[in-house]
């Protein structure tokens, strides 16, 4: 009969309750006991609780891993609704951090998890000692990127290159979503490897200036917790495969990746310039109100002004002169004085956190 093969019996009632809790995922054949075993012993930590940190948490804590550590510095707001699946109207009403407000979802989804937010902004100052933290808790399987911006990215993939853990890569814009396993094996490569060098500032869209389809999100957090499920079974994939695809075409493709010889970052002549740039100045107060930011290692070539006035007009105000693009994002009281060499200033701020986080999330890198 069609379809009977997937009417699936409930467990046996005497089992016991983990068991029949995870039943559906422990009968799979390549997850089994003992891959349900070494989930429910396992330790993940993701960087990012927005839209795709929050379905990836979702999803982990359903499936049963022991601890979930889970960093982010920023506190819920409307529109953050649309795609991130774990906040509520209440907790954007009340600016709730969205490490609390992800901690009181996911507690009462799965009170088998130990739980670990934590509220801070995950930088080269203090990524090795978050790590040392979380790994004084339980032993760390796997680092997941939720991250929006390559700056993170990078510093997460020397991270996980200096340390040996696992990295899952994740990325959603527009209705385009990608998703990448990056395995810290000898042979395997590593996301600088494949993307060598950011963009420069304001070169890409950002999903505050472009948009992002929730669908889209969803795409790369499935691929990303499917990735990390399966490391944490134990059951490593062969290939090193890049998953993109787009789900308002349908289209989609794998690549291939390969380990590069030359690499930035694993690369025989590579550095951790991300982890080692500690104390870098990248960030300065400026006057009283206004810190101002650059762009890591300078910009290659000037900013063309015009296309990011035209990129940043769908997220506020924006006045373009020849030397400067003045723009005031649609909330958050503050405005960005963006300058061809890269350099932005952040009026109606001191904390540089904050302004970074700007710059980040409006220029792009
Ligand atoms: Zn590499």
């Amino acid at each position: 009969m069609a379809g009977r093969g997937l009417l699936m019996s409930n467990p046996d009632p005497t089992l016991p309750a983990d068991d029949r809790r995870y039943h559906r995922q422990r009968i799979l054949p390549f997850v089994g006991a003992e891959g349900q075993r070494s989930i429910r012993s396992s330790h993940a930590m993701i960087v990012g609780v927005g839209a795709l940190g929050c379905q990836i948490a979702d999803l982990l804590v359903r499936a049963g891993v022991g601890t979930l550590t889970f960093i982010d510095r920023d506190v819920v707001e409307l529109t953050n609704l649309q795609r991130q699946c774990l906040f509520t109207e209440e907790d954007a009403a009340c600016g709730r951090p969205k490490v609390e407000a992800a901690r009181r979802r996911l507690e009462i989804v799965n009170s088998g998890v130990r739980l670990q937010p934590v509220a801070a902004d995950f930088c080269a100052r203090n990524a090795l000692q978050l790590v040392t933290q979380a790994r004084a808790v339980a032993p760390l399987g796997v680092l997941l990127d939720g991250t929006d911006n390559f700056e993170t990215r990078y510093l997460l993939n020397d991270l996980a290159v200096r340390e040996g853990l696992p990295y899952v890569y994740g990325g959603a814009i527009g209705a385009r979503a990608m998703a990448a396993t990056f395995r810290a094996a000898a042979e395997a490569p590593c996301l600088r490897c494949v993307f060598p060098e950011a963009p420069a500032p304001g070169s890409q869209p950002t999903c505050d200036t472009a948009g992002v389809l929730g669908p889209a999100v969803s795409m790369a957090a499935a691929w990303q917790a499917s990735m990390a499920i399966r490391l944490l079974c134990g059951n490593v994939a062969g290939e090193a495969l890049l998953h993109d695809a787009d789900v308002w075409e349908g289209t989609s493709r794998t690549v291939r990746m390969r380990r590069a010889p030359d690499c930035p970052c694993c690369g025989r002549r590579g550095s951790l310039e991300f982890l080692d740039a500690i104390g870098e100045g990248r960030v300065a107060l400026c006057g009283s109100d206004a810190v101002q930011v650059w762009p890591r290692g300078g910009v290659a070539g000037m900013l063309d002004l015009k296309t990011l006035a035209t990129r940043l007009a769908s997220g506020g105000e924006v006045a373009a002169t020849a030397l400067m693009v003045r723009f005031k994002p649609a909330e958050g009281g503050l405005e960005m004085s963006l300058f061809a060499d890269g350099r932005a200033i952040v009026k109606g701020t001191r904390d540089e956190a904050k302004a970074r986080a700007a710059y980040a999330k409006y220029v792009g890198v």
